[in-house]
């Protein structure tokens, strides 16, 4: 008897525990490999340009006040981490950032006035080219709340951008929820900016954050908002299922962090909900024994680096390339490096014209990485 279509009730039976999950394991791994037995991921170095933010997540450990830490990175300080990312093979400028600093810090608008950009979207977008234009690496920018404008403007230098959805449930943004005074994680205006990617042919990246308060029915909720997204543009390359962390020093420090057993059922959800085509990512730092979501029916990594820390989660340094290789490999599949857009986006479609010759001249006959797919470290 064939598994049956994606069904928000019966999602939740199987992330509520109500249902036995092992015919969910099976069809996602079913689905994953009518793509085949390649997992990927992107060689990347990460690029905080500002760790500045207006925002004040519970759970976050990347954004610090002024004197506490945060800053923008000048042009200089970026170039020379593209510069040793290019020297170690990466195709991936991973330009991560506070969202919108210059609304609440007099430090944010000073900095950017000695660039001469006006707003933090304008000095990511100085950046990308320079970068993309400097070095061999492709920027993806993961700069926050975006506008069709903004998505246009940064088109020209990205290949791809991104924007975690998180959750679909505006309670995160209630007084003692974890996304209260965060204006930018507003539910609805990250679906606003999924929706302009879209409408621009932007390869997207997205994904949940599981574990930071929500439901279970919330996290259903979230998946199908998702595949709608996808369904409508059809321009989500990926889904990123990423799991909380307790960090020291957050409010959320005490926070139980989610099951394994209860985050592989959501990763296979996320399989079976977005379907055989999509790209299914869990980050293979935040767990330890990661390649146990090969069997949840994930086909990448995410961005591994071999020089970067994780910004965002500085305390879950990458696994080693080699490491990364021997349980990809171990579980029977073959572990290839990608550029930060997928092979089926490469096309005048998807990828601004300034950036097709250069995208195509960066990979091999299967729409991979040429230059990371010949280093294995
Ligand atoms: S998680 Fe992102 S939006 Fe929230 S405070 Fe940290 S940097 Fe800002």
């Amino acid at each position: 008897m064939s598994f049956p279509a994606p069904d928000p009730e019966l999602a939740l039976q199987y992330a509520n525990g109500q249902r036995d999950a092992t015919e969910l394991f099976e069809e996602a791994r079913r689905l994953r490999d009518e793509r085949g037995r390649t997992i990927t991921y992107s060689r990347k170095v990460f690029i905080p340009i500002t760790t500045l933010c207006r925002d004040k997540c519970t759970y976050c450990t990347f954004a610090k006040p002024p004197g506490g830490g945060g800053e923008y990175l000048t042009p200089d300080d970026v170039m020379a981490i593209a510069s040793a990312g290019q020297r170690h093979h990466c195709t991936e400028a991973l330009l991560t950032l506070g969202d919108n600093p210059e609304d609440r810090w007099p430090q944010a608008r000073e900095f950017l006035k000695s660039q001469g950009a006006a707003t933090t979207l304008e000095y990511v977008e100085v950046m990308s080219e320079r970068v993309v234009t400097e070095t061999t690496l492709f920027p993806h920018a993961n700069p926050g709340l975006m506008d069709d404008a903004a998505i246009a403007a940064l088109r020209r230098t990205n290949v791809s951008m991104g924007l975690m959805l998180e959750n679909i449930s505006p309670r995160l943004m209630d007084p003692g929820m974890p996304h209260y005074d965060c204006p930018d994680k507003d539910p609805e205006l990250r679906v606003a900016t999924i929706e302009a990617a879209g409408r621009h042919s932007v390869p997207f990246t997205t994904g949940i954050l599981v574990g930071i308060g929500e439901t279970e029915a919330e996290v259903v909720d979230s998946l199908f908002a998702l595949a709608d997204l996808h369904a409508e543009w059809g321009h989500i390359q990926e889904v990123i299922i990423q799991n909380f962390r307790a960090k020291a020093d957050t409010l959320m420090r005490k926070n139980e962090e989610p099951a394994v057993t209860y985050f592989a059922t959501i990763v296979a959800l996320a399989r079976w909900i977005m379907g055989a085509e999509m790209n299914v990512q869990v980050p293979p730092n935040l767990t330890r024994d990661f390649g146990l979501y090969l069997d949840a029916g994930i086909n990448d990594w995410g961005g591994v680096s071999p020089l970067t820390i994780d910004w965002v989660n500085p305390e879950a340094p990458w696994p080693h390339l080699d490491k990364l290789r021997q349980v990809t490999e171990a579980s029977g599949f073959e572990l290839r490096a990608r550029l930060p857009v997928y092979p089926e986006f490469i096309d005048a479609d998807w990828i601004d014209a300034n950036l097709l010759d250069k995208v195509q001249n960066s990979i091999d006959v299967d729409g991979y990485a040429a230059v990371a797919e010949a280093v294995s470290t």
